[in-house]
């Protein structure tokens, strides 16, 4: 079945408002060439609700980079519950980040959780899973990748991807200029197409799968050529707006 390609942008802890300003100025603009591509910026959450407003008129989509995993507004500072996610405009949500995972202690369990609230407020969860260079030479890529997975379905069920997008991104591509090979992006995305495929197989032919690590506007045709690889989620590039634009190009030019 065919897939709409997505390219998803993670400021990660990037921007100001006047970076924000001009990086939305000109990707708005340039949006307009990309009818078959649907675009998503998730910048720092202190700024969703001004980039918000520059996306208006677009057809560019909102996203945060986390949520709380509370599925209750109250005493938990320094949190942010999905409602009020969704109150300044956003309909996705990245969960599961390898930053976050590894920086801020997020299991596997915790991400799942986080899903969960995610589609409870209403938003679309951007599931990241990935292994570290560690694993893959072990060769548990695949081990890690079921079981970040199966945390989710566990908890949410097989139902809860017709509403969710996955994104492989192998740690160790992340942010180094290390891309995985298309085929290796390949081999992922399709062994976790296939673990959905075993409860679902609709499903798993419907849910999107992005590839994350370096992904840059010289490789993106390539990568997003792949069969089981339905668009990016952007790290670096995902700020300068050429390079942006320029993986959107490599998305709508491609064939399936
Ligand atoms: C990311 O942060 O999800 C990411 C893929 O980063 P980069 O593109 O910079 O590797």
């Amino acid at each position: 079945m065919a897939r709409r390609p997505l390219v998803a942008g993670n400021w990660k802890m990037n921007g100001s408002r006047d970076s924000n300003a001009s990086l939305m100025h000109d990707v708005v603009f340039e949006a307009r060439n990309f009818p078959d591509v649907d675009i998503l910026v998730c910048p720092p959450a202190v700024y969703i609700e001004s980039v918000g407003r520059m996306l208006e008129g677009s057809a560019i989509q909102l996203g945060a980079q986390t949520l709380s995993e509370q599925g209750k507004p109250g005493a938990f500072t320094g949190e942010i519950h999905g409602g009020m996610l969704r109150d300044v405009g956003c309909t996705h949500v990245i969960v599961g980040h390898s930053e976050r995972r590894a920086l801020y202690g997020e299991t596997s369990n915790i991400v799942a959780a986080k899903f969960r609230t995610a589609q409870l407020c209403g938003l679309v969860p951007v599931l990241c899973v990935g292994e570290t260079l560690e694993q893959r030479e072990a060769n548990q890529t695949e081990a890690v990748l079921m079981e970040q997975l199966n945390a989710v379905v566990s908890l949410c069920g097989i139902a809860a991807f017709k509403t969710a997008i996955i994104a492989y991104e192998p740690v160790w591509a992340i942010g180094t200029g290390r891309t995985a090979t298309p085929q290796q992006a390949q081999d992922a995305h399709e062994f976790l197409r296939a673990q959905l495929a075993a409860s679902d197989a609709k499903i798993a032919s419907s849910v999107r799968i992005l590839y994350g690590g370096s992904v840059k506007a010289d490789n993106a045709e390539t990568l997003f050529k792949c069969a089981d690889v339905d668009g990016g989620l952007i790290g670096g590039a995902s700020l300068k707006s050429a390079e942006f634009m320029a993986i959107c190009a490599a998305a709508q030019m491609r064939e399936k």
